[in-house]
C-alpha cells in the first residue's frame, strides 16, 4: 500500500552497524519526517482498537519513541517496559537470553493487571527474545496479551517463529 512504501522509504540500511557483518535498520529518517511518522502512529493506532488494547506497553528506547504518540491517539495508557534498574517503584524483572550472555527487563507492577489488555510495540522484531520476554512479564503482572506490534520484522532471524509459542494466539503485526 502507499504507507508502506512511504515508511520504507524512510528507513536507512546502516551496514555494519553495530558490529560487522549486521545491516542495521535505522529509523532516524522516518521519525524526522512528519508525514510518515503520522501514517505510522495512525496505523499503529488502529491496530490498538481492532485488537481491544487498553493498555500499550512500549519497548525501551526505540519503542518509547513510536507507543507514545499511539498512545496519546488511541487515548490508552502508555506502559514503560525498561532495561533493568532504571525504573524507582517495586518492579517485575524478565531475564532472557542474548547472543552474548543475558539481559533483563523490568516494568512498575503496579503499572499492569488483572483485566488490562496489552498491546506491546516496538520498532524492530529480530530474534523475538525482547518481545518473548515482554509477554512472560505482562502475563507474569496477571495481564492479557492484546498483541505485539512493530514496523519490522527481520524474517531471516526466525523472530516470528521464535515468538509463537509466548503468543498463545495473539497477533504479531508487522507493518
Ligand atoms: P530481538 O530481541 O533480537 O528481537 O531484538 C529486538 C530489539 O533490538 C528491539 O528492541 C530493537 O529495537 C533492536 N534491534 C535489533 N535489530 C535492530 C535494527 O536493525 N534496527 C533497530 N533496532 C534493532
Amino acid at each position: 500500500t502507499e504507507t508502506v512504501g512511504l515508511l520504507l522509504s524512510r528507513i536507512r540500511d546502516v551496514p555494519d552497524y553495530p558490529k560487522p557483518g549486521v545491516l542495521f535498520k535505522d529509523i532516524t529518517p522516518l521519525l524526522a519526517d512528519p508525514r510518515a511518522f503520522t501514517a505510522l502512529t495512525d496505523a499503529l493506532a488502529a491496530l490498538c482498537v481492532q485488537h481491544g488494547a487498553t493498555k500499550i506497553v512500549g519497548l525501551e528506547a526505540r519503542g518509547f519513541i513510536l507507543a507514545a504518540p499511539v498512545s496519546v491517539r488511541a487515548g490508552i495508557g502508555f506502559i514503560p517496559v525498561r532495561k533493568a534498574g532504571k525504573l524507582p517503584g517495586a518492579t517485575l524483572k524478565q531475564a532472557y537470553e542474548l547472543e552474548y550472555g543475558t539481559a533483563e527487563i523490568e516494568v512498575h507492577a503496579e503499572d499492569l493487571g488483572a483485566g488490562d489488555r496489552v498491546l506491546v510495540i516496538d520498532d524492530v522484531l529480530a530474534t523475538g527474545g525482547t518481545a518473548g520476554a515482554c509477554l512472560e512479564l505482562i502475563r507474569r503482572a496477571g495481564a492479557e496479551v492484546a498483541g505485539v506490534a512493530v514496523l519490522m520484522e527481520l524474517g531471516f532471524l526466525g523472530g516470528r517463529e521464535r515468538l509463537e509459542p509466548a503468543l498463545r494466539g495473539a497477533p504479531l503485526d508487522a507493518l
